[in-house]
């Protein structure tokens, strides 16, 4: 990542992990040290993407808990 004081090239001294990445950088030319968080990004798209997957899933579930209840009346 890119200093944002004089856009030179920076490095990793320090890592938190945590829910997120948290990671401390210092540039190697001027020295300046910045925070920086590395997260999952938030877009309608993946959470259209991950509702319609939990969606999905849990009408699969209801489709086997159907083909139970439909086996268990076969046997009786
Ligand atoms: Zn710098």
């Amino acid at each position: 990542m890119w200093c944002p004081k004089c856009c030179g090239k920076s490095k990793v001294i320090g890592t938190v992990t945590d829910v997120k990445v948290k990671r401390f950088r210092r540039c190697l030319d001027c020295g300046y040290t910045f925070p920086t968080t590395e997260a999952i990004d938030n877009d309608e798209y993946w959470d259209e993407y991950a509702k319609k997957l939990l969606k999905d899933e849990q009408e699969e579930k209801n489709e086997r808990k159907t083909y139970t209840q439909n086996g268990l009346f076969k046997e009786f």
